[in-house]
């Protein structure tokens, strides 16, 4: 029978195998099997042709006891409230394996946003927002942008917020555009994260670093500049893909001259530097290394065994199935797991929110060494923890966190 690839029973099913190995008792398993609340909201929009739509839209925070709840907004055609659930949750455990003082949250709206002009996406965001207002703030839960949100969807949110409260309230979002408190630095920080997780592995291994090739999926924010970073740093990018087709040069390709590209016509496809291959062979390309950086469920038990990247950084969140994954450590693939992998835009999340909190600005580059010293000090734990109890990265990684949200749990303890 074919796998259930619902991402929620998914990520359960992960976090009970972790939970087993921890002696935890029957009420903080189930504390952390349930998010602390569930929003849904229906977003009513004013659409250009005078008539409403109504998108329904989500705000879930998993869990809230190291801190505010903080998450990103996705919109896509495909957002589910089991999707949202399982997101939320891995950003509890993300935050928490980078020891930032946040707790997990994430929010999304049933939409395809390619199919709104730029009024009606504000019009959404806004009610959106309106719809929310009550359950968000900078000490309670902060978004940020994920699949189909940008920084300027995230300044919609901030006015729509502050107008609410008769003040400019730059907390309630990260990921702002830099004039309106952005961090310096945010805008890459997912995949310049990702690539500070593959150098670590590549030097745990003792992997020589040069002639390395790379395969990314997605070329939205989190793939294009791992493909960029990880060019300027000399390694060759073999292949890229979009939602609407996939490209190859086993020569290498140019990261920029695809996205100039891909701005004129909307996808990789058709580059001309490149040969147009299918998404689905993309994935099984011989090379060193393959980042997915799209959508949950791509790497399955349907074509985890034919993957031959002996590297497999998750910049993606929940891109590898359970059953793909057994089948990856059997043929000792090493996987970065999504809350080490990714962990760099929460990271750098959490420093626009202590910048904008203090109102004082750090240099992109004091940025960029703050960034290094959290994701090689968590790539570490979370290694350490794999080679002590003789686990795969993403079960060391749970370890951690929910050792550390458990402990949280048990020293506030339960109201009333
Ligand atoms: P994005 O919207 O900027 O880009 C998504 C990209 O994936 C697009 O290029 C899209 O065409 C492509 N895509 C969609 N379906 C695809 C498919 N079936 N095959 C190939 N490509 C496909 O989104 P993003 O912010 O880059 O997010 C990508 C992933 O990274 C998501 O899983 C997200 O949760 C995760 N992530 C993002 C951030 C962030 O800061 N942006 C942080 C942590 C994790």
């Amino acid at each position: 029978m074919s796998e259930n690839n619902n991402v929620w029973q998914m990520t359960l099913e992960r976090l009970d195998a972790t939970m087993d190995l921890l002696n935890l008792t029957p009420g903080i398993r189930k504390y952390l099997r349930q998010p602390r609340k569930i929003l849904e909201v229906a977003v009513t929009t004013k659409m250009d042709n005078g008539d409403i739509d109504i998108f329904t839209g989500y705000r879930i925070q998993h869990n809230t006891n190291r801190g505010p709840g903080k998450g990103g907004i996705r919109y896509h055609q495909d957002v589910t409230r089991d999707e949202i659930k399982a997101l939320a949750l891995l950003m509890t455990l993300k935050c928490t394996v980078v020891g930032i003082p946040f707790g997990g949250a994430k929010g999304g709206i049933a939409v395809d946003p390619k199919k709104l002009s730029l009024k009606e996406l504000e019009n959404m965001t806004r009610r959106y927002t309106f719809e929310i207002i009550n359950n968000i703030g900078p000490e309670t839960d902060i978004l940020a942008p994920d699949v189909g949100t940008n920084s300027q969807v995230m300044a919609w949110i901030m006015d729509t917020y502050s107008i609410d409260k008769g003040h400019a309230v730059p907390g309630v979002v990260t990921g702002k555009p830099i004039e309106l408190g952005g961090s310096l630095g945010r805008e890459y920080a997912t995949s310049l994260g990702c690539v500070y997780t593959i150098l670590s592995t590549l030097k745990v291994k003792e992997i020589d670093t040069t002639n390395l090739s790379v395969v990314v999926q997605g070329y939205g924010n989190a793939g294009y500049h791992c493909a960029r970073i990880l060019y300027d740093m000399g390694f060759k990018i073999i292949a890229v893909s979009d939602s609407q087709g996939a490209i190859l040069n086993k020569k290498g390709l140019d990261p920029y001259k695809v996205l100039s590209h891909k701005d004129r016509t909307k996808s990789v496809k058709g580059y001309k530097g490149a040969e147009d291959i299918s998404a689905k062979k993309l994935l099984t390309l011989d090379c060193d290394i393959l980042i997915p950086a799209a959508l949950e469920n791509q790497i399955t038990e349907d074509n985890a065994a034919d993957i031959k990247a002996s590297i497999v950084a998750e910049a993606a969140n929940a891109p590898t199935t359970p059953k793909g994954e057994e089948i990856l450590v059997k043929n000792n693939v090493f996987v970065i797991p999504d809350t080490l992998c990714n962990a760099g835009g929460v990271t750098v999340s959490y420093f626009e929110w202590v910048q904008g909190n203090l109102s004082y600005f750090w240099s992109e580059r004091e940025v960029k060494l703050k960034l290094r010293d959290i994701m090689d000090k968590a790539f570490y734990e979370v290694y350490k923890v794999a080679e002590d109890r003789k686990v795969d990265m993403r079960t060391a990684a749970g370890l951690l966190a929910v050792e550390r949200v458990a402990q949280a749990i048990k020293l506030r303890g339960i109201y009333p």
